[in-house]
């Protein structure tokens, strides 16, 4: 994030005005957010209520290969490796609690417990569903988290600030989804390219997909979207004449545990 000094100062100055210290005004803003208030982009895509929608019939193994490199890539996740590093002491069976992961493939039955069709459904047993934060409607993890460091935008994107995370792991056990992940190590020394321009984490703090709002503020789609030939779409659910409404009409969806209440916005076609 390139901050110049007179941005510095102009955000120093306003969080004076209201009573807040500089960095304080910073630890307000999310990733992508303080740029975004300071100069608004006006190529950036707006929507009243994003969505996404994942097109099975398009997602082969490689594209959803490639649409877990491409965010992991641009947004710092840390690879922990596999097997853990034995200095650490893990038990093999709990490695799966070390690693970090904003996007992710999960089997048909793991993805959508009870909503498993054994016969006639037998395609989606092979399928590797391609998961992420739902961005719900009705966030639980948002109502749990003590420090409002995670939070729900107008536009329905989840956000979450890793400065005001104080790792009580509340969101994590709230969300019905394991959308989210927690730091148990320093993770800067398992990122093997760090992008400069995207912050990294520390140890102690939660972390999760959020719908690269750094790039929508820029203008750009989310990076698994732009490199997924067309398997994922994100759009406006407010306007019918938007490519997600236009797939949802005409196709048939599924949601990860609808019945829960959270109302996630992520579609499947199946
Ligand atoms: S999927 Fe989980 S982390 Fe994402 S908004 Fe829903 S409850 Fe929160
Ligand atoms: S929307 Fe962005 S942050 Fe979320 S899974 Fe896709 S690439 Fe990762």
């Amino acid at each position: 994030m390139s901050i110049s000094r007179r941005d510095f100062l102009r955000i120093a100055g306003f969080s004076t005005l209201f009573g807040l210290g500089a960095k304080a005004a910073f630890e307000m803003l999310a990733p992508g957010e303080l740029e975004a208030k300071l100069a608004p982009n006006p190529k950036a895509l707006t929507a009243q209520r994003w969505a996404m929608v994942v097109d099975m019939r398009k997602l082969d193994d490689q594209t959803a290969q490639r649409c877990i490199e491409a965010c992991h890539r641009i947004h710092n996740v840390p690879d922990f490796g596999n097997p853990v590093n034995p200095e650490d002491q893990v038990n093999p069976q709990d490695q799966n609690r070390w690693e970090i992961k904003w996007l992710w493939k999960e089997k048909f039955e793991h993805a959508f417990p009870g909503q498993e069709q054994p016969y006639v459904a037998e395609r989606l047993h092979k399928l590797n569903f391609l998961l992420l934060c739902n961005h719900c409607n009705n966030p639980p993890c948002v109502r749990v988290c003590p420090t409002k460091a995670t939070w729900k935008r107008e536009d329905g994107v989840v956000m979450m600030d890793q400065h005001r995370c104080i790792g009580c792991r509340y969101c994590m056990a709230a969300c019905p989804y394991g959308a989210r992940s927690f730091n148990w190590r320093n993770p800067r020394p398992f990122i093997k390219n760090e992008n400069q321009t995207y912050p990294t984490r520390e140890i102690g703090v939660v972390e999760k997909c959020t719908l690269c709002a750094e790039r929508l503020a820029k203008g750009q789609l989310p990076a698994c979207v732009e490199v997924s030939n067309g398997a994922l779409t994100v759009g406006d659910l407010n306007d019918a004449k938007s490519k997600v409404r236009e797939l949802l009409r005409a196709n048939f969806t599924i949601r990860r545990k609808p019945q829960l209440g959270s109302n996630p916005q992520v579609y499947y076609i199946v």
